[in-house]
């Protein structure tokens, strides 16, 4: 009998989503049983013209990493859709925008600009700027274009699953192929992780405690057992959606929140704002400025997974 047919994709990303894949060890071997690959830009040599020519949806299951920043990811999220069964939003990139989204804090010709002209280390005499198209000897040579705003895997085309994390952790992906061989994936829709917060899921004591300081985790020895968030660190954790194991927070490490909002928030950068808000014990105006300049770089830490999921998806782009 013919094998069910997988493909894993790779967009706007920095791989380690699929080297989180090869991390399954021997397992991979069990996935290679399991399923016919049919494409794996960082592993095996397909082209997409090897797609394009597939019969709509003959791909069965489809793992997409990265977020979408450019015509070429928007053209595969859709080619991929067509094509595919079952298509997996895969890693905090796909899900929520994750790390490549803070650029929607910026747009693109202020970070080509930055890039390409204003980087000390340049040299970049003649001025050279990406093109979309140039002419040489032979031709002509196109790049796709980069877009002003990244987005979310689910913001270009419907997806059934979302599966969290930068990356997700081998439990997690196994868990999904098991699902799968096993006919048991949940409701479409459905984000394959807990639907606790990771506070839930922490065994660390939590005292009730307001914070006067916060702090950056290299300024403090914290308690290995205390919440973090209590000792003046911030942790993402109570705005963060559990079942990664509490990979940071058992290595005294704060969450980043890199597994998304939990289940009935939506923007999760407000609702660790909130968090923020109740935990500290000033109050006055200057206590209150006091605490901003201790909270450093904000937005790129309750945002740093979720900026183009979040209500305000990406910086105005023009100032009225
Ligand atoms: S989710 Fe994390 S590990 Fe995966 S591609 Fe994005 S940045 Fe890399
Ligand atoms: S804030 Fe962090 S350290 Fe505290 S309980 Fe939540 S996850 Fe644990
Ligand atoms: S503790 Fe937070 S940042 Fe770390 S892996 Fe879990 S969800 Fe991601």
């Amino acid at each position: 009998m013919a094998k069910p047919k997988l493909a894993l994709y790779w967009a706007a990303g920095c791989g380690g989503c699929d080297v989180a894949v090869l991390d399954t060890n021997e397992k991979l071997l069990d996935i290679a049983k399991l399923f016919d690959i049919v494409l794996w830009p960082i592993a095996t040599d397909f082209k997409y013209h090897d797609v394009r020519v597939m019969a709509d949806k003959s791909i069965d299951l489809c793992l997409f990493n990265g977020s979408i920043r450019s015509t070429e990811h928007e053209e595969m999220a859709r080619l991929l859709r067509a094509k595919s069964k079952v298509l997996i939003a895969f890693g905090a990139c796909a899900c929520h925008g994750g790390i490549p989204a803070l650029a929607n804090f910026s747009n693109r010709d202020e970070i080509l600009q930055k890039v390409y002209m204003d980087e000390p280390s340049n040299s970049n005499e003649q001025k050279t700027m990406p093109q979309i198209k140039t002419k040489v000897a032979e031709g002509e040579l196109e790049l796709p274009e980069m877009y002003d705003t990244v987005k979310t895997l689910a913001q270009v085309v419907p997806v059934e699953y979302f599966v969290p994390g930068c990356p997700p952790p081998v439990d997690l992906i196994l868990k999904v192929v098991d699902l799968y061989a096993a006919k048991k994936l949940p409701p479409v829709g459905a984000t394959v992780a807990s639907d606790k917060t990771c506070c839930d899921e922490c065994d660390r004591i939590k005292e009730e405690k307001k914070v006067a300081k916060f702090y950056r985790p290299h300024e403090i020895i914290t308690d290995p057992k205390k919440c973090l968030l209590e000792q003046g660190v911030i942790c993402c954790g109570p705005a963060t959606r559990g079942g990664c194991g509490m990979t940071c927070v058992k290595v005294n490490m704060p969450c980043r929140g890199c597994f998304g909002p939990p289940p009935g928030v939506v923007d999760q950068g407000a609702k660790m704002l909130s968090a923020i808000a109740s935990i500290y014990q000033g109050d006055s105006p200057e206590e209150i400025e006091k605490m901003l300049k201790e909270v450093v770089d904000p937005a790129g830490t309750f945002y740093r997974f979720g900026m183009a999921d979040s209500l305000l998806k990406r910086k105005r782009l023009n100032k009225i």
